[in-house]
């Protein structure tokens, strides 16, 4: 070691707030990898900055192994960015700079192998009708559930897959394939499709380049661009008012013209291909896609790529916020109100308030957009924190589609009694609405968000099949047929006895997606459905493939869970559908409302984006709800106002601001004891240092087991930012959490949801 060495000050990745100090041979920049020993091994840390050396005491520097890279892998916007989060989330900075790069560059030897191939079984041919089934699979009625599974996922999944969920064997695989149904091929021809498309550069045919703004939406563009540095704004256009021109122009200035980078936030990669390609079809090679499909080697390659500013816009979803950009000139964040955009482990942080930080940190302008602002977001307009831009209507001067609200129990008190179960899924008004579509040959969207067949099963005595791991009812699934927590995807035959009583598990209540598709199939013979869930997802470019199919025109009745409802822009989709808008509407959740909400107005938005106009049918049994009636007048400000004015007693976010601490562990009684022991500490220190924060609880979590660990928690409400803070910090470094029994204590600090 030189005579002099240069102490360094160390962010390593391990659950530790500290810093640690190493003894470097030459300066080293804040932001740079640094390899050093941890104990006897060697770790990647990040140069958080230099060291005077007071922490280390008597004891002598370790010195570092290896600076790796020629650059700092941080740029300084994105070091300083990572330290708010370790700060506010009160969590490991080396944690948070780990979240922050690829996990090739978090380990110490060379970067991960790319993927495996595997064989797989692809879709020929396909039977869009249920008469065309019964036709072709008459005496191979395995072969027709491995067909509708094929189909179900998409199209496309690994034949050891397939076997596995049904249990058969190859033979009935190599039936599918005789019979000219499927093909099986190697996985490796499955490339990345954003990688396998033909960049379309600047051609000026590209479908983005063709538009011209509208009068309104160049307003809009002109008042983002004179922003100052640095400047936040939230931009609230109504479905189809061409939120995305806003976005491309924004980037023609800031990458073309600027010559700066550029970070779009959209909330799943998979469900918004139509959003990404607009992105590409402008910008071609500029652009980079960061999906949770590119494989280790492949997401290092794309973060090279932007470190280097070879390709100067990240499209991607959360995580895309640390896209390693150097001279950042605007962040742009889409559908800001989505929940996905909250990071559900540690760091807990949400995508948008980074947004924030970031374009702060480096004089960009951010830009939050949505038809349906957060109540956070929209306080945060009335406060003056974000500049409120408005797009309010449509492209063209287009009309919202008229919303006809259904009460199903005053439809069902009038159906006659053959009917009554059908009318559950299906009021007359909509079959009805259904039947003139396909006689027009126009599409229809069909929004239920509960996958599998029917979400509870009982015994003729009313027992209940509950998940052995969680505290949560087993839903039934029909192809295949088993019962699934949606928790912690715990699976057993649907046949068992129930384990009360020993009486059959007969009685299927409530509907799920499967069963409506069995309805729509059976009400319509001939209509093409294609189901979209979490189950028929599963298969890595799923979505991509569903969403071709209703595009080309191959769909005629498009029925999904919630991950239709977003960015889809379909002109034949003239109607949708809600079958049940009550799903969600009364969870022990404070906000679930709004997630309604939300959600209500963006299905409905599917609706009438072309020529033809549109219409919703929204199916119900509390058409008094805010959520409902709202969204059934495109009213957003109106539901704002109500939530607003709900929020205040008791008081919740926007107007304070709240932290969940959730104990869990393996055993019950010791849970409840030490979220016991958290609550009084809490209480013990807002009293010592004067910070008036409320301390609720401890109380079961409303989902009080998850995957066998037992649930509590403990709320904190504070109306200012600071006192909070400086309570978990001192929670976090003065309470020690005992070893027993898998104890954990989560901070969840501004948390989406309490469940
Ligand atoms: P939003 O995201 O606000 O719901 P989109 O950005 O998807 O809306 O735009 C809705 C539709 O209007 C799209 O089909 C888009 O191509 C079209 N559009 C947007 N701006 C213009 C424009 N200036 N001229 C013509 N069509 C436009
Ligand atoms: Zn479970």
């Amino acid at each position: 070691m030189a005579s002099s060495p240069h102490l360094i000050e160390v962010a390593l990745p391990l659950p530790l707030r500290q810093t640690f100090t190493y003894a470097a041979h030459a300066p080293i920049a804040p932001g740079h990898r640094v390899v050093v020993p941890v104990r006897h091994r060697r770790v990647v840390g990040i140069c958080v900055g230099s060291s005077d050396g007071a922490a280390l005491g008597e004891a002598a520097p370790k010195a570092v192994l290896a600076v790796p890279d020629a650059e700092p892998a941080l740029p300084a916007d994105l070091l300083a960015t990572c330290r708010w989060i370790a700060d506010y989330h009160v969590v490991a900075l080396g944690l948070v700079c780990r979240a922050a790069l690829p996990v090739a560059l978090g380990q110490a030897g060379n970067p991960a192998p790319r993927g495996r191939t595997e064989r797989v079984l692809v879709l020929e041919r396909t039977l869009p009708t249920l008469q065309a089934r019964d036709t072709a699979f008459r005496r191979a009625p395995q072969q027709r559930l491995a067909y509708e599974l094929l189909e179900s996922l998409g199209g496309q999944a690994s034949v050891a897959h397939l076997m596995r969920q049904l249990g058969c064997s190859s033979a009935v695989i190599d039936g599918l394939v005789t019979k000219g149904f499927a093909r099986v091929e190697s996985a490796a021809v499955f490339r990345d499709p954003f990688a396998a498309r033909e960049a379309a550069g600047s051609s000026a045919t590209s479908r983005g380049a063709a538009l011209r703004p509208t009068g309104p939406q160049q307003q809009v563009i002109d008042a983002i661009l004179a922003g100052a540095p640095g400047s936040a704004f939230l931009l609230h256009g109504i479905t189809g008012s061409g939120k995305t021109l806003v976005y491309l122009e924004v980037l023609e200035q800031v990458v073309r013209r600027e010559g700066r980078s550029a970070i779009v936030l959209v909330p799943e990669i998979a469900l918004t291909p139509q959003t990404v390609e607009r992105f590409r079809a402008r910008f071609g090679d500029l652009v980079a896609v960061l999906h949770s499909g590119l494989s280790d080697g492949e997401r290092l390659d794309a973060w090279r790529a932007l470190r280097r500013g070879e390709k100067r816009i990240a499209v991607g979803a959360r995580s895309a916020i640390f896209a390693p950009l150097p001279d950042l000139g605007a962040i742009l964040v889409d559908e800001e109100h989505e929940a996905s955009y909250k990071q559900a482990e540690a760091p807990r942080y949400h995508a948008r308030e980074v947004a924030l930080i970031r374009a702060r940190e480096a004089g960009a302008r951010c830009v939050l957009g949505s038809a349906t602002p957060s109540l956070e977001s929209w306080h945060n307009a009335q406060e003056g924190r974000l500049h409120l831009l408005s797009l309010p209507a449509r492209v063209g001067g287009g009309a919202l589609p008229a919303v006809q609200v259904v009460d199903l129990r005053q439809e069902l008190r009038v159906s006659p009694p053959d009917v009554r179960a059908r009318r559950q899924v299906l009021s007359a008004s909509l079959e009805a609405a259904i039947r003139d579509r396909l006689a027009r040959e126009e599409q229809t969207i069909l929004l239920l968000n509960r996958r599998g067949y029917a979400p509870f099963v009982q015994c003729a005595e009313g027992h209940v099949a509950v998940c052995p791991h969680c505290s949560i009812s087993l839903a039934y699934h029909r192809v295949p047929e088993r019962l699934v927590c949606h928790y912690c995807q715990h699976q057993e035959p649907a046949g068992r006895a129930c384990a009360d009583c020993g009486g059959a598990m007969e009685r299927q209540r409530g509907l799920g997606t499967q069963q409506v598709e069995r309805v729509l199939a059976e009400r319509f013979p001939s209509a093409r459905i294609a189901r979209m869930d979490a189950d028929t997802t599963s298969g890595k470019w799923a979505h991509a493939e569903i969403l071709a199919r209703v595009g080309r025109g191959e769909v005629d009745l498009l029925l999904g869970t919630q991950m239709i409802a977003k960015g889809l822009d379909f002109p034949n989709v003239t109607l949708v559908g809600v079958i049940d808008a009550d799903v969600g509407i009364h969870l022990p959740d404070f906000r679930a409302s709004e997630r309604s909400f939300q959600l209500l107005s963006q299905v409905a938005g599917r609706a009438g984006r072309g020529p033809k106009g549109g219409a919703v049918v929204i199916q119900t049994r509390t058409p008094g709800h805010h959520a409902v009636r709202h969204a059934a007048t495109h009213d957003y400000l109106a539901f704002v106002a109500e939530e607003l004015a709900q929020r205040t007693s008791p008081p919740y976010p926007p107007t304070l601001r709240l932290a969940n601490l959730i104990v869990s562990g393996l055993d019950e009684v010791g849970v409840a004891t030490f979220a016991g022991t958290v609550a009084r500490w809490c209480v013990e220190a807002d009293a010592r240092f004067g910070l008036d924060v409320s301390v609720l609880g401890p109380a079961p979590c409303p989902v009080d087991r998850i995957k066998a660990r037992w649930r509590w928690h403990v709320i904190l409400k504070s109306e200012k930012v600071g006192p909070l803070t400086r309570l978990l910090r001192g929670l976090a470094d003065g309470l020690e959490v005992p070893a027993a029994g898998g104890l954990r204590l989560a901070i969840d600090r501004d948390p989406v949801a309490l469940l």
